[in-house]
């Protein structure tokens, strides 16, 4: 199917970008990698006249350790993130789960924060991310915001954004040289049917589930059994965790199926750390 008619803006700078997308609202798109949005727009379920292009936006375009924590600019792509040496060393679990994303074409233009703007259940990089308690951080004409991850996903497809808003950067606190991190996936296709995160740093334990439900999500109950139990309580912990991920029944299995397979990246998460 074309395309519908459209028109490109390509702002310099995000003050500009935030001020046009401030005056076109709902007819405004941000385009950045276009691997979702473009494919969407084809399909005609989605018709924005504009399109904001921000892939050129220098303060974008950086990936930077920022204190204590890796400040990944919404221009990055995934490829820059799964190659740089910075993010090898100070983050490699982030690193490695990126090679497993798509293929490299996709990697090569799409971006990290488009894949959390786009908000699609079956992705990978939140699951873990939201383990690491990451903080996005948005732009808008009335001045910056930062939202935890974790409530920046409120739905399938949909995000806390409001029209007129420009995500600038996802910060990810470096979770310290003694960190084990643990982070796994189950595909039968492309995309993940289920994926588990697991952070066990001085800041204590943090699970977090994906992909088998709505939207990615904290195991509170399944963090708390693991710090007052430890190995002993791995079995309540993956019960827990398959409620907590609210699995839906689509073309990767059943509710039982999905929530058995939580408790399996669990129990091996655990094991592993
Ligand atoms: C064949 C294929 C396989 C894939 N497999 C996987 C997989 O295995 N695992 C996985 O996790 N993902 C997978 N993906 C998804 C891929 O990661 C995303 O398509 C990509 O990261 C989206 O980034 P983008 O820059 O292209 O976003 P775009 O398509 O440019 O944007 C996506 C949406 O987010 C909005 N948006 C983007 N950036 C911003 C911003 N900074 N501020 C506000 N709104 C913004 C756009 O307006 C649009 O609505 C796959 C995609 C394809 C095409």
């Amino acid at each position: 199917m074309a395309l519908p008619a459209f028109s490109v803006h390509q702002p310099a700078k995000v003050r500009e970008a935030v001020e046009l997308l401030g005056e076109l609202r709902e007819a405004a798109a941000v385009y950045m990698g276009g691997t979702e949005l473009l494919l969407l727009m084809k399909l005609g379920l989605a018709g924005p006249s504009h399109l904001v292009d921000c892939k050129r936006i220098e303060e974008l375009r950086r990936l930077e350790v920022d204190g204590d924590r890796l400040s990944i600019g919404a221009a990055v792509s995934h490829r820059q993130v799964e190659l740089s040496p910075m993010v090898r060393d100070h983050l490699p679990a982030l690193a490695e789960l990126e090679t497993r994303i798509a293929n490299v074409r996709v990697r090569n233009i799409g971006t990290l924060c488009g894949n959390l703007c786009f908000a699609e259940p079956h992705s990978d990089p939140a699951t873990l991310l939201i383990a690491l308690d990451a903080e996005m951080e948005i732009a808008s004409a009335a001045g910056l915001r930062r939202l935890p991850l974790e409530d920046f996903i409120v739905g399938p497809l949909q995000t806390a954004l409001e029209p007129g808003e420009l995500v600038t950067r996802v910060l990810v606190p470096l979770p310290g040289p003694r960190a084990r991190i643990r982070s796994g996936r189950l595909a039968f296709r492309e995309r993940p049917a289920v994926n588990l995160a697991l952070v066990m740093s001085e800041g204590g334990i943090r699970v977090a589930v994906g992909a088998a439900g709505p939207r990615p999500v904290r195991s509170r109950e399944a963090e708390s059994i693991l710090a007052e139990r430890g190995l002993g309580g791995v079995e309540d912990a993956a019960d827990r965790a398959a409620v907590a991920a609210d699995p839906r029944t689509d073309l990767d299995g059943s509710v039982e199926f999905k929530a058995h397979l939580v408790r399996v990246l669990l129990r091996r998460a655990v094991e592993a750390a």
